[in-house]
């Protein structure tokens, strides 16, 4: 049956994203969600897979709906994609990202969507923020996942540009899952490569996927770009990554996505 409280996952009918109406019900709590500040930013550590200290936090959404508990960002997200509520909800992340970062001590990571690189004056916007919340733009990582493809000079592509020229880093998500990695690596410049969960997940026991880690290691050390092993969930994965040339670990074996409470971290399940 349904669970409620702090910590559980009560999904909306995934099923049921596709139905116009449910969508548009979706949109709707959403929108009040942001103006009540019903969401909430989870972090998770990624440390340095030699030191093992952490080096950033990746800020992960959540929403905390008063009656279906904790929501995920794979129920929501999509939805705030498909109607203009992703500016909004992409700006609220920001922010609260920066207020965060003093306290948290490290630079935070933001996920954006491509839809949100398309306006003109995201960067602008997003210079805005840093300078009203005294954010150094070193501190500030924008994630942005593989899968939606970006062409060599679209707006998007122009708009990390601009972040980058500002001193933010940029970070391809995913990277792997979809089908744009090389091509992105050849057209455009980033700061960090996160190796999709789904290649650790097989490291061990597909030698092609293990083959495929190592050959973007090399790739990366010589283009001097960082790599995350995403979706580290045990400590053998998080010595073979290591071992494979990855420079940072991220996963539930080292530490779990959590909300900041006062001055420290404090366990969400
Ligand atoms: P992502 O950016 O690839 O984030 C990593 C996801 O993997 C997170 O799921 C995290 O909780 C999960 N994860 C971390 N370590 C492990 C592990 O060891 N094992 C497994 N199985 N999973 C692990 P989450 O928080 O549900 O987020 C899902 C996706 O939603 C994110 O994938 C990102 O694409 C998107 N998302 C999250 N927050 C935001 C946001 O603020 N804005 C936008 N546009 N998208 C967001
Ligand atoms: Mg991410
Ligand atoms: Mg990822
Ligand atoms: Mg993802």
């Amino acid at each position: 049956g349904k669970q409620t409280g702090r910590g559980c996952v009560v999904p909306f009918d995934p099923d049921m994203l596709g139905d116009e109406r449910h969508r548009r019900f979706v949109e709707r709590e959403l929108r009040a969600a942001i103006l009540l500040d019903e969401l909430e930013l989870h972090y998770q550590p990624v440390l340095d897979s030699q030191t093992r200290q952490v080096r950033s936090y990746e800020a992960l959404v959540r929403w905390r709906h008063k009656v279906r508990g904790t929501i995920a960002p794979n129920q929501f997200i999509e939805v705030a994609e498909q109607s203009n509520l992703i500016d909004r909800l992409g700006e609220w992340v920001l922010r609260r990202a920066c207020t965060d970062q003093r306290r948290l001590g490290r630079p935070i990571a933001i996920n954006v969507s491509p839809k949100q690189l398309r306006r003109r004056e995201f960067a602008e916007a997003f210079a805005d923020i840093l300078m009203e919340t005294g954010t150094l733009a070193a501190n500030i990582i924008v994630e942005i996942t593989e899968n939606a493809p970006l062409t060599a000079g679209s707006v998007e592509m122009e708009t990390l540009a601009e972040l980058r020229a500002m001193g933010v880093r940029i970070a391809i998500d995913d990277f792997g899952a979809g089908h744009a990695s090389l091509h992105y690596l050849r057209d455009f410049s980033f700061d960090i490569i996160k190796i999709d969960r789904a290649y650790v997940a097989e490291f061990s026991t597909n030698p092609v996927s293990a083959m495929i880690v190592s050959a973007v290691c090399d790739i990366a050390r010589s283009l001097s770009l960082q790599v995350v092993a995403e979706g580290i969930e045990t400590e053998a994965q998080a010595q073979a990554l290591t071992a494979a040339g990855c420079t940072c670990l991220q996963g539930f074996h080292l530490g779990r996505p959590q909300p900041l409470v006062r001055d420290k971290m404090i366990c969400a399940a």
